[in-house]
């Protein structure tokens, strides 16, 4: 565990970048830092690893007072990503890898093995060892940035706006990276970021800091966004709040409807036939859904091209805010339902979605860390 216990840090010019923050970071979780431009984020991590001296307070790690450690040490047990990577720019990308394995002492063969192993790790496949920074895009430089810094496999990770510098597509394939490797490694994380829609989608716990380094609000994402402690997290967590909180809230038994289908590929006359409702609904060799046709305005068979694709997709067990975006997103309004496989299982009514919601509990209260 990361402990913040009432740390300060001004700078010499006089700007208060932190005010007495105390703040705990559990072990084996995420703990994201969000908050505007300027609130003291960069400032809180890098006091984590000593790069800054806190004016005054104490951070200890597991116990025990960072300040009384080695700098050097502390930061080989801290991995380390920022914006846009940081890589060496004259080092192939297996030997950005090895940086901290070679400090440490390790081999060549094991240093090798080790960086080729996280390089697939990463989703990046041999192919990209051998090439330089400039010669990757910003995705996958900073998928080769979170290898380097999973090296030598430190028990924390501080990560500072690692992501903000790529496209938002990008970004999200990013954030489910770091996710499925948390669920693997379950390192402490600490992880800053400006945007609260990706504090919401990995934090296990996320702290709200205003400007002049303040702590606003500390809780679980469900309750940060049902709970917000005043108008500015309120501000902040956003107008759609209430829809993004459903994404915590897990789905009831709804009734799932029996849909009608068509295979891609079979004929105009074929679709026409099999409803009179004004959408029908396409699938696959293996039932997994494909999008829906209007079969009045079919002439020949049902290509990809004559289908529309708005409709998103559910799982049964899902969260509630995927099953409402499937009916909202739907040309016919039935939301559509897979299994864990992807084939279809029916489809579900906006309405019964709503009186789910209705029926919903909000989160519990909670005893909040407010500063
Ligand atoms: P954030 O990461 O939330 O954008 P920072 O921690 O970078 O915030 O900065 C917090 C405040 O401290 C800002 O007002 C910033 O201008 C100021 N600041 C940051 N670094 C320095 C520095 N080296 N000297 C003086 N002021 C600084």
């Amino acid at each position: 565990m990361i402990r913040f216990d009432g740390v300060s840090k001004q700078y010499p010019d006089g700007t208060t970048a932190v005010d007495d923050l105390s703040l705990e970071a559990p072990t084996g979780q995420i703990t994201v830092l969000v908050g505007p431009s300027g609130c003291g984020k960069t400032t809180t991590l890098r006091m984590v690893n000593r790069m800054i001296e806190p004016t005054s307070g104490a951070i200890s790690l597991d116990d025990q007072d960072t300040g009384s450690m080695d700098p050097a040490q502390l930061r080989r047990g801290m991995g380390y990503v920022i914006q846009a990577a940081g890589l060496f720019p004259h080092r192939t990308v297996i030997d950005n890898i090895g940086t901290v394995p070679r400090l440490l002492g390790w081999d060549r063969p094991r240093t090798q093995t080790r960086s080729m192993e996280l390089l697939e790790r990463v989703g990046l496949d041999s192919s990209y060892a051998h090439r330089y920074p400039s010669q990757l895009s910003g995705g996958q430089q900073q998928r080769v940035g979170v290898a380097r810094a999973l090296a030598a496999d430190p028990p924390v990770m501080l990560m500072d706006e690692p992501f903000s510098a790529v496209d938002p597509v990008v970004r999200e394939q990013l954030q489910d990276l770091i996710l499925e490797l948390q669920a693997d490694l379950g390192k402490t994380v600490l992880f800053v970021t400006h945007d609260i829609d990706e504090a919401i989608k990995l934090g296990d716990q996320v702290a709200v800091l205003r400007v002049g380094g303040h702590l606003a609000q500390v809780a679980d994402p469900a309750y940060l966004l049902s709970h917000p402690f005043d108008d500015f997290v309120a501000d902040f967590v956003g107008r759609d709040r209430g829809y993004r909180a459903l994404g915590f809230v897990a789905a009831p038994d709804l009734p799932v409807y029996k849909e009608i289908t068509v295979d891609l590929g079979s004929s105009a006359e074929h679709a026409k036939a099999a409803t009179t409702d004004a959408w029908l609904l396409v699938v696959d060799s293996e039932r997994h859904p494909l999008g829906w046709v209007e079969p009045a305005r079919l002439t020949s068979a049902i290509e990809r091209g004559s289908l529309a694709r708005g409709g998103t997709v559910a799982r049964s067990n899902g969260p509630l805010r995927n099953l409402l975006d499937a009916a909202l997103s739907s040309p016919s309004r039935r939301g559509v339902v897979v299994d864990a496989s992807g084939a279809l299982r029916g489809t579900v009514r906006g309405h019964e979605v709503l009186t789910a919601i209705e029926q919903s509990e909000r989160p519990p209260e909670i005893d909040e860390v407010v500063a």
